[in-house]
């Protein structure tokens, strides 16, 4: 049996943490079973459904690299398909239509409330034809009276309900538009879902879906219920901590390879082992080993996994991130050094590539005005010999390499009996605009000759004003 598995967003906001972790269990499930996986965009709630969010979703999942085997699939393109199951219950007594006015229902509830009942819909329309109300009727499922549903949840274990705790549900509002618990049962059932993993505020949906789907003749899939994550202060994560959707994650300088990582073990582990790649986790993960308790948010930790996959994945492959991050700043980045090349010179003194980002800037880009406190300390009127003679140096270098540049400052202090900084720092602002870079003789190859001699005659000309 070939294992099919999918991942169902409704697409009414953001792809945020909670949904891309649902989705990669869902994916890993497959991908270790050699299965297939599914992308299906509920959007039967027409209001709330955004093509914002539907592309939210599909680029999420593509930075991820969660990719899928079919779809995506869109509910909305399937309402023909959920009519004709409709009438197909109704045909064949399995649903019936409740002509049952919002006012009586209302009465219903609270007579059951009054007489401390769980508020319930009777099924005062399942026997009786009640047409001549005149009401536009809904279809209810007519759910079995007795019995229970048990199942195994593949990360809880065994749950039993009781049929009498479940109420007949409807399957179709008065305008005959499906309601969720029918579409997913269609939907699984027709993509030949063997599991569903989702989040564990569907559990209660689970029995009535499996109902529905035994009034079908079908077998339901196996389920896997992850529990929630929370926020530091214990209370579900939301947008009240700050927890945004995955493409800002992206903004915000992270690799895909450490959200990934930071995702798997929110709420998983496999032994005291934290660094996963993404072999490994499809090799590793398994959903029976999923916790049954909520995991809560940590964002230093997602902090110091992206640190680590920064410094050791292949340069090369940081560079495309870094890239995306350039360009998001309006920087054509052949206009500078290879990106690879920053990468290498930046990555052990930046915690993210936007930060990476930021302070490689100058490398592509001239800047508007240098950091004020650094200009004012380091670009002095009594640096302006020493200044004057290394850009000469440079000037009149053959080969424009670090070492050749480093040995010119070694020169120049030493000709001027001065300390290596003392012409190192005032260069690095000239150059870089601030005092942050990579070493300087790093900083000035990635540079290159041209916009280094160009930037030390605009420092001379600044010292220069300065001494007026
Ligand atoms: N569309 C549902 C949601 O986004 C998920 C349904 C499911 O996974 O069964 O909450
Ligand atoms: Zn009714």
């Amino acid at each position: 049996m070939t294992v099919v598995t999918r991942f169902a967003p409704s697409p009414t906001g953001l792809l945020h943490i909670g949904g891309a972790r649902t989705a990669l269990y869902s994916w890993l499930h497959a991908r270790r079973h050699n299965g297939r996986f599914v992308l299906r965009i509920e959007d039967t709630d027409r209001e709330r459904s955004t093509q914002v969010s539907v592309d939210a979703i599909l680029d999420g999942m593509q930075w991820l690299g969660l990719d899928y085997d079919a779809g995506p699939f869109y509910q909305t393109q399937r309402f023909d398909r959920y009519k004709a199951v409709i009438q197909q219950l109704l045909d064949e007594d399995k649903a019936y239509y409740c002509y049952c006015s919002r006012e009586e229902l209302d009465a219903m509830r609270e007579q059951q409330l009054a007489s401390k009942q769980k508020p319930r819909y009777d099924g005062r329309c399942r026997d009786t034809d009640n047409s001549h109300k005149g009401t536009r009727p809904v279809v209810r499922f007519r759910n079995p009276p007795q019995g229970h549903v048990e199942f195994n949840d593949l990360v809880r274990g065994k749950i039993v309900i009781d049929n009498r705790e479940l109420d007949d549900l409807i399957i179709a509002r008065s305008d005959g538009t499906p309601t969720y618990n029918f579409t997913v049962v269609i939907d699984d059932m027709d993509m030949g879902m063997t599991h569903v993993v989702r989040g564990d505020d569907h559990i209660n949906n689970t029995p009535r879906q499996i109902n529905i789907f035994r009034a079908l003749g079908a077998e339901p899939p196996q389920y896997g219920h992850v529990p929630m994550i929370l926020g530091p202060d214990g209370a579900r994560l939301s947008k009240r901590h700050g927890a945004v959707g995955v493409m800002q994650y992206r903004q915000e300088g992270y690799l895909p390879e450490a959200l990934l990582n930071y995702l798997v073990r929110l709420g998983w582990s496999h032994g005291d082992q934290e660094i996963f790649s993404l072999e490994e986790m499809i090799e590793k993960f398994d959903i029976s080993d999923v916790n049954k308790a909520a995991s809560t948010f940590n964002s230093e930790k997602l902090l110091w996994l992206n640190h680590h996959y920064m410094m050791t994945l292949p340069a090369g492959q940081v560079a495309q991130e870094l890239d995306w991050q350039l360009q998001q700043r309006g920087v054509d980045t052949a206009s500078g050094p290879s990106l690879q090349a920053v990468v290498e010179a930046q990555r052990e003194r930046t915690k993210t590539l936007h930060e990476m980002a930021e302070r490689s800037l100058f490398l592509y880009q001239d800047f508007d005005q240098y950091d004020e406190k650094a200009a004012k300390k380091n670009l002095r009127p009594v640096i302006l010999q020493p200044m004057q003679n290394i850009a000469e140096r440079f000037a009149a270098l053959e080969n424009w390499q670090a070492e050749n540049l480093h040995q010119q400052i070694i020169d120049c202090a030493e000709q001027l009996e001065l300390k290596m900084g003392k012409i190192a720092q005032p260069v690095r602002v000239a150059v870089a605009g601030s005092g942050v870079s990579p070493p300087i003789d790093i900083t000035l190859e990635l540079l290159g000759r041209d916009k280094t001699l160009r930037r030390m005659e605009q420092a001379l000309d600044y010292i220069r004003a300065r001494a007026e």
